[in-house]
């Protein structure tokens, strides 16, 4: 049985990430798709609602779950008994980063937690969730990123443009 992790901010959940879920759910067991509770950063949506908008987005994909986290990864990997961690590549620029948090969490847990990345399909490789923000944040067309539900939510939270300061904020990281 292999179980692994899927960490990430997804904040918000883009079809990017969506592309990489379906994927990987069909080549493993069981799929956790972990949402990183990171308190150094200041993230557009609560953990909470990201959890919520996974959930929903998940939905019709018998082997997915979605749990938060925060913390060290290769703890939460213990605790959910997963020794495989997906990632998705997007460009070059992605691997350097993604190549030193696979070499350190291999080394934190005494080489039981492996990683398994997963490049981006084509149509996503320019999609981020920053991207997303700033699309929005400008009052922008985001329905090609992320589902319509998202879009309403994410849209929301610009209404007042008073999250405007959150999208510099928030450069992918510390999934460690
Ligand atoms: P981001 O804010 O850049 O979307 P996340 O921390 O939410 O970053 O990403 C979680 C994981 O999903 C990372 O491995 C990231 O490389 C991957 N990912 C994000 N967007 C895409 C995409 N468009 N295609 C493939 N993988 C992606």
């Amino acid at each position: 049985m292999i179980r692994a992790i899927y960490p990430g901010s997804f904040d918000p959940v883009t079809y990017g990430h969506y592309d990489i879920i379906c994927r990987s759910c069909k080549i493993v067991d069981e799929l956790i798709v972990g949402v990183l509770n990171n308190k150094a950063k200041m993230p557009l949506f609560s953990v909470e609602e990201r959890v919520k908008m996974l959930k929903e987005v998940t939905k019709d994909l018998g082997n997915v779950k979605v749990v938060p986290f925060d913390g060290l990864l290769v703890e939460f990997a213990r605790q959910q008994k997963a020794r495989l961690v997906i990632r998705g590549l997007r460009a070059i620029t992605d691997f350097e980063y993604e190549l030193q948090i696979a070499q350190t969490n291999s080394k934190l847990s005494n080489g039981m937690l492996d990683t398994v990345f997963l490049t981006t399909s084509l149509e996503y490789a320019y999609l981020s969730s920053s991207s997303v923000k700033e699309i929005a944040s400008f009052h922008g067309d985001i329905s090609q990123c992320v589902p319509d539900f998202v879009a309403k939510l994410v849209y929301e939270k610009y209404k007042d443009n008073s999250n405007d300061r959150l999208i510099k904020s928030d450069k992918y990281g510390g999934v460690l």
